[in-house]
């Protein structure tokens, strides 16, 4: 049965001299081709073989046009733009925070140059990459110390490995947190090698659980900000200033995961209230950690700052090696940094909070402009209002917090039966437009909320290629 399958299919000799395969080779080189071609003739055989498609129908003319779509998708990079019109501003999956152009610019020259990225221009000897980031950090922060890793998770397990390890970890049953792809605080605190000694109850600890639970083996006591989720009703914490008063007392120190946390107080652009880390250090915290690419409005980057000497415990940990972050990441995190020497403009210039803190009106104008587009390209079917919305700040910040929007709201007028295939289909189609739009489902209905709209002229260019399966 193979042997016969095998002959109906051409030669991949014969196939590369193939009039019909000659501009591909021209076009994506002869390696390029003969690879698709092994696997499309392999993909080929094997349904043959397995009775899907019988083996007559195979041309060369055939061959080389299923074999020029494969190499079209094969060109085209993976890591594709996307609109991000789901009403999470720093969406986890999609990227998190845009950077501002000070930062792009800043990430070409350190691609494209040699940098002094460990190298200390002044003396002419060997430097640290963190001297780049460090007094700006210190400013912002007023920590005496920093460094920088790869993200929040890297700078959570390195500090807790530095000055935790073979001691145990106190912290409260309610800071216990899932941050999802799978980051838990036990287990964090297991690999890091810190025994976990957890301390009150879920909605109620006091600073005499801590207290009973410090010992001679006791390492550290960490708290952990609830960025995903909110206790509320019958809840006690122990204040920040109490708990490093308690922990110095008994020569521990305090270390703070703030998650997103802020170097800015939120609440003067009209955001909810997130807490600082020049808080977190004043109030004092001896480690702080946080992300550089939720609130912050950065690269992925983990940020520790804190005391000069749990610092520079921390820097001598090898694993420190294994979590740098790398030249890119710097240059893009200096450039940030620096905008936030002039909060007064920052809301302009760091695309993360101009997105955070744009108007509704703005966003309902916008709807409406674009309804009449949208509900010409989706026809009869479908019924499309510009309509207010509801999103989020996204990355566990503020979890509960909501943030006044617009969306089109797209609503199939089919019966209930067949509306949620609708909703599907059109998700899909939107999936795979050139650059895919992503909105969200939602009360029979897929919105796409418009806070994140920046580019209209791309957005309505792709409208007219959109083709909903029925
Ligand atoms: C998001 C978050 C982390 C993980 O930060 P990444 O930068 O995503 O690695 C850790 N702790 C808290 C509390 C967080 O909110």
């Amino acid at each position: 049965m193979s042997a016969s399958v095998a002959l109906r299919l051409p030669s991949i000799d014969g196939l590369l001299r193939h009039p019909a395969c000659l501009p591909l080779a021209e076009r994506y080189g002869r390696e390029a081709l003969l690879a698709s071609l092994r696997q499309l003739l392999d993909e080929l055989r094997s349904s043959v073989l397995s009775g899907q498609l019988s083996a007559v129908e195979i041309s060369p003319e055939v061959l080389a046009g299923r074999v020029g779509e494969r190499l079209v998708q094969q060109q085209r990079s993976q890591v594709r733009r996307v609109f991000n019109l789901t009403g999470t501003v720093l969406h986890t999956n999609l990227g998190r925070a845009l950077l501002p152009e000070e930062a792009i610019e800043a990430v070409q020259m350190a691609a494209r140059y040699p940098l002094n990225l460990e190298f200390d221009l002044a003396s002419g000897k060997r430097g640290d990459r963190d001297d780049l980031i460090e007094s700006l950090i210190r400013e912002l922060t007023g920590a005496e110390a920093v460094t920088v890793v790869n993200n929040n998770a890297a700078a959570v397990l390195l500090t807790l490995n530095s000055l935790g390890a073979r001691k145990e970890g106190i912290i409260s049953r309610g800071e216990l947190i899932e941050i999802g792809g799978a980051f838990r605080i036990p287990d964090i605190m297991a690999r890091a090698g810190v025994r976990l000694h957890e301390v009150g109850t879920t909605n109620r600890t006091h600073a005499r659980d801590y207290e009973a639970a410090i010992s001679p083996r006791s390492g550290l006591i960490m708290r952990v900000h609830a960025s995903n989720y909110s206790i509320e009703g019958f809840t006690a914490r122990v204040p920040t200033a109490e708990l490093a008063e308690l922990a110095h007392r008994h020569g521990l120190p305090l270390l703070e995961d703030l998650g997103s946390g802020s170097l800015l107080d939120l609440t003067r652009w009209g955001l909810p209230a997130e807490p600082t880390v020049r808080q977190a250090l004043l109030d004092g915290a001896d480690i702080v950690t946080f992300s550089g690419d939720k609130l912050l409005g950065g690269p992925q980057a983990g940020l520790i700052v804190g005391s000069k000497a749990l610092i520079a415990k921390i820097k001598k940990n090898p694993l420190k090696r294994a979590l740098r972050v790398d030249k890119l990441t710097l240059a893009a995190l200096e450039a940030v940094l620096g905008l936030y020497r002039d909060p007064d403009r920052l809301a302009e210039r760091l695309p993360s909070l101009r997105l955070l803190t744009r108007a509704q009106a703005d966003i309902f104008a916008q709807a409406s402009r674009l309804q009449p587009a949208m509900a010409d390209v989706l026809g009869e079917v479908w019924r499309v209002g510009a309509v207010q919305s509801l999103g989020m700040i996204g990355s566990g910040s503020q979890p509960v917090a909501r943030l006044p929007s617009a969306a089109l709201c797209l609503r199939p007028q089919v019966s209930r039966r067949l509306r949620g295939r609708h909703l599907l289909n059109l998700e899909a189609a939107l999936r795979a437009l050139p650059i895919p739009v992503l909105g969200r489902i939602d009360d029979d209905a897929l919105w796409l909320d418009l806070r994140q709209l920046d580019d209209e002229p791309a957005w309505l260019a792709q409208l007219p290629l959109l083709q909903v399966a029925q």
